[in-house]
């Protein structure tokens, strides 16, 4: 078995789910430095749910963006976008 990276591993257990869902919007507009970039792809590497999150994300963002043509949308509209988004993605996964 592959013994890891010893120090650097320590400290992507370090980081919270619900820290990294929250930094998530930072890495897809790049307003994260490369530190907490590595970090956070680092978690995403060994943590499918978020992954599976930043995914949503991301094509969260790409449909903002499309549709505003900007960064920045209306709470609401981001928030119902989220939830389409939720549910292709469960209507997708459901087995059978
Ligand atoms: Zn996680």
């Amino acid at each position: 078995m592959n013994a890891g990276i010893s120090d650097r591993d320590e400290q992507f257990e370090n980081l919270d789910c619900s820290a990294v869902v929250a930094d998530i919007w930072l890495l897809l507009d790049n307003e994260c430095d490369a530190g907490a970039r590595e970090r956070l792809q680092g978690h995403l590497d060994g943590c499918p749910s978020c992954f599976e999150h930043f995914g949503v994300q991301r094509q969260l963002k790409a449909l903002v963006s499309r549709k505003c043509g900007g960064d920045s949308a209306p709470e609401g509209l981001r928030e119902r976008l989220r939830m389409e988004i939720r549910t292709s993605v469960t209507i997708r996964q459901t087995p059978g």
